[in-house]
């Protein structure tokens, strides 16, 4: 343990025994044994002068982290309806096999681990898995096969072929954000320079206010779904009463079938960065944080790489581009596992070090956001967006796309499909469009947004992807006539029940029991009774959830009902209600061994 303590002591040390960084300090901790034992957690409260209680209570919220021993080797299969149509369970079932495994239970000689995880973010490349969290796209029987004999041979993942780690961008159709090519501060100067933009004259103690004012006027929307006005959103900001102000970038893009951030944190980071760092000068915050979902931990180590380049470049740091008074620096935090954090309050919960449960709106973060003060979050490609605005102005980008929703739309399109990938958009392209470009036959539903969206069937493809139509974060996934509609839906009830924090009665109870129904009717064991537990569940979700999880976890359901109803219906045993528990069947055997009545007797139907 003492060897331990001073690896411990070094990675708070690190961190500079600031309790806020709590989870980043377990996720590294948790690389000395590859879980977190008691006496750890026990070494880093009392390093961080937190209870211990809230140590534990933050490591056993993310999925990620372990509090048993989880194995040397850590092998998640992502388990998204994507992953599935592409044979991971078949996949896990070799793995397990050939490794003598039960899976979600470490093997005896602690070496290896294999169970489910989320979406990770490669559909475009799936069925994935994360080893130790690296992420291995485009599995195959003979992937599984080589991976098991590394196991056995026991080679350390840093020694794997790094073919195995490659991960393909796969942009298929690029336009404004994604052709981009400006230079590394270009945006900034321009922010800092208002002349250059929409003609203003603006001089330079009102440079912060102007790009403001071109920010609103570009019409410019949230791309995580809700579509707030990022204009409006700064400047509640900026207005704020506070001592401090913080940017946050919702990099967590943990709706299943989206990977759009994937590829614009690997291809357009300083887009990213620039659009932040605008932001900071029109709020007037001074430090920023990138939320990175832990699925993308390859992308840390490079995301590094392009901030120490951008601070020797006077681009963060004090005095931006030479301008005094503006210094912004930006840290990046790695999530551990846990959807919900895509909220933003619980993001910046979890910014905090803390379990990343939803606060109680208002207040909201643009006011009471990272640790109380004036807080602005918008996710990858808002802040990618701002950066173009800050050099081409409000003006040319509210005239991209439709009226109310300026601008393109990057979308993660994954299922049946030719070119799975990425395609970005103007807002208004129509559903059919994207099918025809993406190379997708014979299609009979699309879900948009992810399972939280909108299942939309082939009546529906002139539909447009737009705020005031289908709204999106991203998610874009196709399904052909092979597939079975309601196994999609009963996926996602999966995952909200698994991703489900727990806070709230409504949603902890309710997504189980959905699954539950769903599972029931799957084993051809429903009846017309569970379909209407299935809209009375909704109604309680809808009305009494804490968050959007938990509000949105019917959609599925209901959408599906009321497109594919057949898919339901011919598996229901019988219209009639079906008791949940089969009394019959288990008083079989009694009544065989005593050699009396009939099956059905004790419902007394016959006296
Ligand atoms: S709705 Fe669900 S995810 Fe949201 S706070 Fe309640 S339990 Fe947590």
């Amino acid at each position: 343990m003492k060897q331990n303590s001073t690896k411990l002591d070094s990675i708070a040390d690190r961190w500079g025994r600031d309790p806020t960084a709590l989870l980043q300090i377990l996720r590294e901790a948790q690389e000395i044994e590859g879980w977190l034992p008691p006496l750890t957690l026990s070494h880093l409260a009392r390093l961080l002068g937190l209870p211990r209680a809230r140590v534990e209570g933050v490591a056993g919220f993310y999925s990620f982290l372990h509090l048993e021993r989880a194995g040397r080797y850590r092998v998640l299969f992502s388990d998204n309806i994507t992953d599935r149509m592409a044979g991971n369970l078949a996949l896990l079932d070799r793995f397990c096999e050939s490794l003598w495994l039960e899976q979600g239970k470490a093997s005896e000689d602690g070496l290896v681990l294999a169970d489910t995880t989320s979406c990770t973010g490669m559909c475009d490349q799936g069925p994935a898995i994360l080893v130790n969290g690296w992420a291995v796209p485009r599995m195959t029987r003979d992937r599984i096969d080589e991976i098991v004999e590394l196991i056995r041979s026991r080679t350390v993942v840093e020694d794997w072929p790094s073919e195995l780690f490659r991960i393909e961008d796969n942009i298929h159709r690029s336009d404004i954000v994604l052709g981009s090519s400006l230079e590394p501060g270009e945006a900034i100067r321009a922010a800092i320079t208002p002349t250059l933009r929409d003609g203003q004259t603006a001089d330079s103690d009102s440079a912060p206010r102007a790009m403001l004012e071109a920010i609103k006027h570009s019409n410019l929307r949230g791309r995580g779904g809700a579509g707030y006005s990022a204009g409006f959103k700064w400047e509640a900001c900026r207005r704020a009463p506070g001592e401090m102000r913080y940017v946050v970038c919702n990099a967590d893009e943990g709706e299943p079938g989206t990977f759009k951030d994937r590829v614009l944190l690997t291809r357009h980071a300083d887009l990213l960065f620039e659009g932040m760092t605008v932001c900071a000068y029109v709020t007037g915050a001074r430090k920023g944080f990138l939320y990175l979902r832990g699925e993308y931990r390859h992308l840390l180590s490079p995301l590094e790489d392009v901030l120490a380049r951008r601070r020797a470049a006077g681009l963060l740091g004090g005095q931006i581009c030479g301008h005094p008074g503006f210094g912004f620096d930006i840290e990046i935090h790695l999530g551990a596992g846990a959807y919900v954090c895509g909220e933003e309050s619980a993001l910046i919960e979890s910014l905090e070090g803390k379990r990343g449960v939803p606060r109680n709106r208002p207040p909201y973060p643009v006011t009471h956001g990272y640790l109380q003060q004036p807080t602005t979050v918008n996710n990858v490609e808002t802040f990618c967006a701002a950066a173009l605005i800050a050099l081409r102005g409000g003006e040319w980008y509210r005239n991209i796309g439709t009226a109310m929703s300026a601008g393109t739309k990057i979308l993660s399109v994954s299922g049946d499909c030719a070119r799975p990938g990425i395609y970005e958009y103007p807002f208004g392209v129509e559903v059919g469009q994207v099918l025809e470009d993406c190379g997708a036959e014979r299609t009979q539903a699309v879900q948009i947004s992810g399972p939280s969206g909108t299942c939309i069937d082939s009546t529906e493809f002139g539909r447009r992807i737009a705020f005031e139509d289908l709204p999106t974060a991203g998610a874009f996934m196709v399904f052909d006539e092979t597939r079975d509609i309601f196994e999609v839906a009963r996926n996602f009830t999966h995952f909200f029940a698994h991703e489900s924090c727990g806070f709230c009665t409504p949603c902890r109870v309710g997504t189980t029991l959905l699954r539950n129904i769903m599972d029931k009717i799957h084993r051809g064991k429903g009846s017309q009774y569970e379909l209407n537990q299935i809209f009375r569940l909704s109604q309680l979700l809808e009305s009494a959830s804490h968050c959007g999880l938990g509000s949105t976890a019917c959609n599925p359901l209901l959408d599906t009902i009321k497109r594919f109803r057949p898919t339901y219906e011919r598996r229901l045993e019988s219209l009639e209600y079906e008791p949940a528990f089969d009394l019959d069947g288990a008083l079989e055997r009694a009544r065989t061994i005593a050699g009396r009545a009939e099956s059905g007797e004790h419902s007394g139907a016959d006296s």
